[in-house]
């Protein structure tokens, strides 16, 4: 359980003064629901009221403190005026500025805030117009003996739409205050090497900058939390790793018969990087222990084969296999390309999604419950609770980025100690690999199928869509297939949603071709009846959103468009590029730009275009973009450093790598008083998972 300490942090941002349901709304979007969340926001820019000139040679723009006389009061004639009030000091005089100042409440408001003939100080942007001074609106306005009620310094917080500066940085003050003195969990000399404080203070200090260096990821403060988020998850999957690996697995012993029936049955041989992989899928699942494995590899790489291979042994063994793939349209590919090989080596598939239901799924839970199903294919509607294997010996979960560390233990807590199969085709950079799946093993396919040509990359302008067009024709002509991405960007889907699907009346028009549209808002039955008409061929161009990024495999397409390429991520270019390239005829892939573009996507756009190689993309996309975009922070909930920046804090990553080991080394059930502080910084940062696996170990 939580300790008790740690209470008040954990209580949900409501309980603050002030903050009521819509603002708790607001801060909860850009935050988070706790009071943790919020103390752990740290600001992204500081307001600096330690500026104090005279009014007469203060320069305009800047935020200043002054202090000055109230000279008078000069209320609007009409509504639409403002509400002004003069006040000098020694040096000048400046005009304070109200707009929709004409109300009652309002002129009284002011009238008590700046009587005539008072002194006060003020704080707010100066500015000149036509010569007079002006401040719109002062931030602050108090008396002399009062100037300690208002920050020199002010941190300024992550807004959203309707959230403003002050309350929610009165909010982070609350929560921050509310941060209690917790015993060290740190190691007193490394803290002393390095000069940093106690997580308190340093807290305190991440969250009052004075100026913009403050703000910097370098600073001792932010660098003593960052390690401090750092240790915490190496911690946590150090402690699930050991968790799920103490857990006895079962040794799946097959002879390799049912695997080298299917290996027969392929037109192709089996790369080294395939074979090396299988090998160490297949030690890992003979050994006693449960196999937890990542399996990187390319788009294309040839994985899903190797999964194939590695689920014959467990079904020799006598065993069941799972292989879940993030969506109806995979799982429906997955089926058609595995099922001649699975048949060759006589075992039995069956397929689970959200669309089977009623009587067929009840059938389909009676073979699997008797065993009469070997292989099953499916959605996550596979690890509905009502769904039990007659014995799973291998779960395979294809396309790990929609796939956290909770879902794989979830997975894990499902009946008998499975081995697991994790695949992912995206790259992922060494560090992000040791802070995200630091609880598995990890094998590479690296490099493609032999036979497979690179693909030809080019970068244009939108102002050469009629070119393109052009081209596109005479290629279709020719026979060729295809794609045409059209991004969907989430705020504003309806109006992406609608530039699709212009654009595909667009080149309809303009090619005088059938014309094949998918996007996420068709009935799954619509989409797949355009992805086959694609696939067989009926359509030479599909029209798309993203919804082909993962995994679509129509190995005759051999042209991919991707249009506002400037929009989308590394990641997402390289996947969707792999969709091409796949068969024998030369492919290319033509990036679309449209103004504006900035800075990082001209690198990024540079980058597709001179490698093909998904790790050194993967970490260009690290440099360029950090990582929870690179990992898709959203969708996935799979990185959630709120203060460290794996691609900055790179060098503590391994530090503290280390530092975990060696604390469970020595003190593997964090028993000693030091451990006792480390459960309290597990439970901070919200890895009460980790600790539980501790307990049950
Ligand atoms: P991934 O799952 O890594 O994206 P797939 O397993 O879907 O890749 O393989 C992509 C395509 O390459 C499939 O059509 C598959 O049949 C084919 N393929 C796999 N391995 C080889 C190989 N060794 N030689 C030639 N083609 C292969
Ligand atoms: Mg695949």
């Amino acid at each position: 359980m939580r300790p008790a300490i740690l209470f008040p942090l954990f209580a949900d941002i409501r309980t603050l003064s002030g903050v009521g349901p819509k603002l708790e709304k607001l801060i909860a979007k850009v935050a988070g629901p706790k009071l943790a969340d919020l103390a752990f926001d740290l600001p992204v820019g500081v307001v600096d009221r330690s500026y104090r000139p005279k009014l007469a040679s203060a320069e305009p723009g800047r935020i200043a403190t002054v202090e000055v006389s109230v000279l008078d009061h000069l209320p609007p004639r009409i509504k639409s005026q403002p509400y002004k009030v003069r006040v000098s000091d020694d040096s000048a005089v400046m005009e304070l500025v109200f707009f929709r100042a004409h109300h009652g409440s309002m002129a009284d408001y002011l009238a008590a805030q700046l009587p005539v003939g008072q002194r006060r100080v003020i704080s707010g942007r100066i500015e000149k117009f036509k010569d007079r001074l002006q401040m719109a609106h002062p931030d602050y306005i108090v008396a002399p003996q009062d100037i300690a009620s208002f920050p020199l310094h002010e941190p300024v917080y992550g807004l959203t739409e309707g959230l403003t500066a002050r309350p929610m940085a009165k909010a982070v003050r609350g929560a921050v205050d509310k941060v209690p003195d917790m015993a060290e969990w740190q190691d007193p000399a490394f803290l002393k090497q390095r000069k940093w404080d106690g997580f308190r203070a340093a807290l305190e200090q991440a969250h009052a900058p004075a100026h913009d260096g403050d703000l910097s990821p370098e600073t001792p403060a932010r660098q003593r939390l960052a390690y401090d988020e750092l240790l915490a998850n190496q911690l946590a999957l150090l402690l699930i790793r050991g968790s799920m690996r103490g857990n006895k697995g079962r040794a799946v012993f097959s002879t390799g018969k049912l695997k080298a029936q299917a290996i027969a049955a392929l037109p192709f041989a089996l790369t080294d990087p395939q074979l090396e992989a299988l090998a160490e899928i297949e030690q890992d699942m003979a050994s006693e222990r449960r196999m937890l494995r990542l399996l990187q590899g390319d788009v294309g790489s040839g994985k899903t084969i190797v999964s194939l291979l590695a689920m014959l042994g467990a079904v020799e063994a006598g065993l069941q296999a799972a292989l879940m793939a993030p969506t109806e349209l995979l799982v429906r590919q997955h089926l058609a390309s595995l099922e001649p090989y699975a048949k060759a080596a006589g075992a039995r598939l069956g397929c689970l999604t959200g669309r089977e239901k009623g009587a067929g799924r009840d059938a389909i839970l009676a073979k699997l419950a008797a065993g009469e199903i070997d292989i099953l294919i499916g959605t996550h509607a596979l690890f509905s609770d009502d769904v039990a294997f007659k014995e799973l010996g291998l779960a395979v979960v294809d396309e790990q980025h929609r796939f956290g560390v909770h879902q794989r233990m979830q997975l894990q807590s499902k009946g008998k100690p499975a081995d697991v199969l994790v695949m992912t085709a995206t790259p992922i950079p060494r560090t992000l690999a040791l802070t995200a799946y630091g609880d598995m093993d990890v094998s590479r396919i690296t490099g493609r199928p032999p036979g497979r040509k690179p693909v030809e990359t080019r970068v244009i302008g939108a102002d050469r869509m009629g070119d393109l067009i052009a081209h596109l024709r005479v290629a279709l002509d020719r026979g060729a297939r295809a794609y045409w991405v059209c991004p969907l960007v989430e705020e504003s889907e309806k109006i992406d949603l609608a530039a699709a699907q212009d654009r595909a009346v667009m080149l309809r028009q303009a090619l005088g071709l059938d014309v094949g549209l998918v996007h996420g808002k068709l009935k799954a039955a619509e989409r797949d009846a355009a992805m086959e008409a694609f696939k067989a061929g009926q359509t030479q161009l599909l029209v798309a959103t993203t919804v082909i990024e993962v995994g679509v495999d129509v190995p005759e397409a051999t042209i991919m468009v991707v249009e506002h390429a400037e929009r989308f991520g590394l990641a997402q270019l390289h996947q969707l590029r792999g969709r091409v390239g796949r068969g024998k005829e030369k492919s290319s892939c033509i990036l679309l730009w449209h103004q504006p573009i900035g800075q990082t996507a001209r690198a990024r756009l540079k980058t597709m275009r001179e490698t093909d190689d998904g790790f050194v993309i993967a970490e260009e996309d690290l440099r360029l973009r950090g990582p929870g975009e690179v990992l898709g922070r959203r969708q996935s909930g799979l990185l959630e450093f709120r203060m460290a920046d794996p691609a900055i804090h790179a060098e503590f990553l391994d530090i503290a790598h280390d530092d975990a080991r060696l604390i469970l080394r020595r003190d593997p059930g964090l028993k000693s008083s030091r451990g006792e502080a480390l459960r309290t910084l597990l439970y901070l940062f919200g890895r009460d998972d980790a600790v539980r696996c501790m307990r049950a170990g």
